[in-house]
């Protein structure tokens, strides 16, 4: 049988240098054994999900210069790849469950389990205690009649354990205590990821499931799924999280993670990979610098290494200074920088900013250069004025980035309403609360129009130029944010109409 692998990204949010780190590795072991890469979107939290998030990550892992056998761009003879597309195959599936007695129908409401949580307080299974699986075939008809609405959720034993075979741990044993009844359909008849995931991971004949971490504790319930409809399990390979410098798991609130930022910032889609290649591997020979097909070449999972990779963005600067003058020719690096920001599509945007505010060309690089740039150092005395002082700008940038990040689209409508609401909120006038981000975006008081400017300089370098700038009044501590979010969650919004 001919290795299969898939990177199964959920498009609920800006593309994650982790799941390119995952495309990596298991487009390394696909293409080491001779066999296929698959991508699948798993796009089941409907609510979450949307189609300009699932465009970005396309787009960005097309960026890297990763390819996959078959996907929902690509096409194959295992579509359709978005799940979304799929519901009917996971309720049929979800049937075969109920029928064969593994799975049963929970009509408990909210409100039920609510309760029930908390009369757990204190004891050491906390979840959903089986209750509706005990109910006789004629209760479950007389509701299904009455249209109450209702979960499936899968039977998992309460006693005994379940042992995973990870490729890189060797077996490990969990507790089936610790594992709940999951649901599997939601009241809405949509599958939750685990059958979803199990359910293609069969049909698309995945061979190795290579993922994060995060998931071991998924594991036995997708096993127990795979034994209940009778198929044979893929291979699982838990890999490393990628770690900030502290160790703690790589968070945008630490450091930048979306693979957009530094495309944007100018690094190389190879020097990406390369990096993302040392996270958890070391080439035979130990050198540093290697391209995609030198990994595929020497790829061997005994090389893995499971101690924190840390995602260090000085690291990756560092390598990619190195591609830069090793790799490249000057025609090449002309060519790249053209490609990254210097062309007509990227330059367009900023025209209509610029082209009343200059006589000549040479005025551009001081008025606009900042736009292009990745983050200006500031002078942090520049941020606070009479009307703003410092110990509020910090808790104004704090709002912002919140905002920011539960922005869907973040379009030039979505961020202009989102300043009005603070100004609303933190009583201040729109032109006041903005100046700070005046001075945070370019490292000027004096700048382009700020929302045109968020959109060209894309969310990921605009909230990280705010991150930086608060960074330098002083990150706000765990209790200041506590008592921040307090305070803006009961403060009024303004109206969503503009002036
Ligand atoms: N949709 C899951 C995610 O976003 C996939 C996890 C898996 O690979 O099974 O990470």
């Amino acid at each position: 049988m001919s290795v299969r692998t898939r990177i199964a990204p959920s498009p609920t949010g800006d593309p994650h240098v982790g799941t390119a780190y995952m495309a990596l590795f298991n487009y390394c072991f696909a293409k080491k054994h001779g066999g296929d890469f698959l991508l699948r979107i798993e796009d089941t939290d409907q609510v979450r999900s949307t189609a300009s998030a699932e465009a970005a990550i396309l787009k960005a892992l097309r960026w890297t210069g990763l390819t996959w056998d078959e996907g929902p761009d690509v096409g194959g003879p295992h579509g359709p790849y978005r799940q979304s597309e799929r519901s009917a195959i996971y309720r049929e599936h979800a049937d075969q469950l109920l029928e064969s007695g593994h799975a049963f129908r929970c009509f408990c409401t909210n409100e039920t389990l609510d309760a029930l949580r908390l009369s757990q307080k204190g004891q050491s299974y906390l979840g959903y205690d089986g209750r509706c699986m005990h109910l006789s075939p004629v209760e479950v008809r007389k509701q299904m009649d009455a249209g109450v609405p209702h979960v499936v959720r899968m039977k998992v034993p309460r006693e005994g354990t379940c042992t995973v075979q990870d490729m890189l741990r060797g077996p490990i044993a969990l507790d089936w205590t610790q594992v709940d009844f999951q649901v599997l359909l939601k009241s809405d008849g949509l599958p939750t990821y685990h059958l979803a995931n199990v359910v293609d991971d069969h049909l698309m004949e995945i061979t190795h499931v290579m993922r994060g971490e995060e998931w071991l504790t998924s594991a036995p319930k997708h096993l127990l799924l795979y034994q209940y409809f009778g198929w044979q399990p893929p291979q699982l390979c838990h890999m490393p999280l990628l770690r900030n410098p502290d160790k703690s798991k790589l968070s945008k609130r630490k450091n930048p993670t979306s693979i957009l930022f530094y495309q944007r910032m100018g690094v190389l889609p190879e020097a990406l990979l390369n990096y993302l290649g040392q996270m958890a591997w070391t080439m035979p020979d130990g050198r540093e610098r290697f391209r995609v097909e030198e990994m595929v070449e020497a790829f061997d999972l005994s090389r893995i290494s499971l101690g924190g990779p840390v995602f260090d963005i000085t690291k990756l600067y560092w390598l990619n200074g190195t591609w830069i003058r090793e790799e490249l020719t000057d025609a090449q690096f002309a060519d790249r920088v053209s490609e990254w920001a210097l062309n007509r599509d990227h330059l367009m945007p900023i025209i209509p900013l610029v082209k009343g505010r200059v006589q000549v060309f040479t005025e551009l690089a001081p008025l606009a250069g900042y736009v292009l740039a990745g983050i200006p150092d500031i002078d942090a005395s520049l941020l606070p004025s009479k009307k703003v002082e410092a110990a509020v700008v910090r808790k104004v940038f704090w709002a912002a980035l919140q905002r920011i990040d539960k922005m869907r689209d973040y379009t030039k409508e979505e961020v202009e309403a989102a300043f009005r609401d603070l100004s609303a909120a933190f009583d201040i006038k729109l032109r006041d609360l903005l100046r700070p981000f005046y001075v945070a975006s370019s490292g000027r008081e004096a700048a382009l129009p700020l929302f045109d400017v968020a959109m060209i300089l894309g969310k990921d370098i605009f909230r990280t130029r705010i991150r930086f700038a608060l960074e330098k009044l002083g990150a706000p501590t765990e209790a200041e944010q506590k008592e921040w979010k307090a305070w803006l969650d009961a403060r009024p919004t303004a109206a969503p109409t503009v002036e």
